[in-house]
């Protein structure tokens, strides 16, 4: 069973809505599971306290190392990674998603206020991962993208015909358009060639606009995966 342990102070978000659909249903069979702990559990004052005014001034609140510590030393991780959800983290890839979901689990640490102390992610060695270049309030909502992404590659979660390999970022390419039934929809029909039955001249049409579309949309992707084999 693939694990995942939350530590937030908002353990009745989870498995919110990683608690239906594909992820739900892997849940229920236990090919997976989520434990959420509350970070607060591991404060010590009476108003279970995890935070405090920023050393040298400014907004907001950050959250205390030594709460964090102790919140973070509870978990058996095991062989699994001690993620921080963190706007300044690395962008999370599908390719570090599939090392992920490869692995036992995760342990994922989600921030709050402003931040956490910069001692507890040197002192756990935290791996920051940021789910994209935006402020979130929490990184709960991080967790759900980052825990989403890895749960749907976990064996038996998707349907053979989904086997992922074709999808945006696995081949460097984004994915190609798609289409389905009505043949007609307002006046627009289905390109021509998908109807053709012509697999080799369907893939040849695929790979086209998969190009197409990350040139325009993304020419990041499309230098790094120059010369890389499809
Ligand atoms: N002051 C911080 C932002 C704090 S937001 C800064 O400027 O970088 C509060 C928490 O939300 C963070 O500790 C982090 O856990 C989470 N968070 C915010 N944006 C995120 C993002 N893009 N990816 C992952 N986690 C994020």
């Amino acid at each position: 069973m693939w694990r995942a342990t939350v530590l937030t102070i908002f353990p009745e978000m989870f498995p919110g809505p990683l608690g239906v659909s594909l992820a739900g249903k892997a849940l229920a069979e236990r090919i997976w599971s989520c434990e959420a702990r509350d970070i607060r559990d591991s404060a010590t004052d009476k108003h279970r306290s995890v935070d405090d005014t920023p050393a040298g001034g400014g907004p907001g609140m950050v959250m205390r190392a030594d709460v964090l510590a102790r919140a973070i030393d509870a978990v058996k991780n095991g062989k699994r990674p001690r993620i921080l959800l963190s706007a300044r983290g690395k962008p999370l890839t599908q390719a570090r998603v599939r090392e992920l979901a490869a692995g036992e689990g995760v342990v994922l640490v989600c921030g709050r206020f402003e931040g956490v102390d910069e001692r507890i992610i040197e002192a756990r060695k935290l791996e920051e991962i940021s789910v994209g270049d935006y402020v979130l309030s929490g990184g709960e909502v991080a967790a759900f993208a980052l825990l989403d992404a890895c749960v749907r590659l976990l064996p038996g979660v998707m349907g053979k015909e989904a086997s992922g390999a074709e999808e945006s970022y696995e081949s460097g390419l984004l994915e190609y358009p798609q289409y389905t039934k009505p043949q007609d929809f307002e006046g627009k029909p289905i390109p021509e060639v998908l109807l053709s039955g012509n697999h080799a001249k369907i893939a040849a049409w695929r790979r086209e606009k998969a190009e197409e579309i990350t040139k325009v949309r993304r020419p990041d992707l499309w230098d790094r995966q120059k010369g890389q084999k499809y």
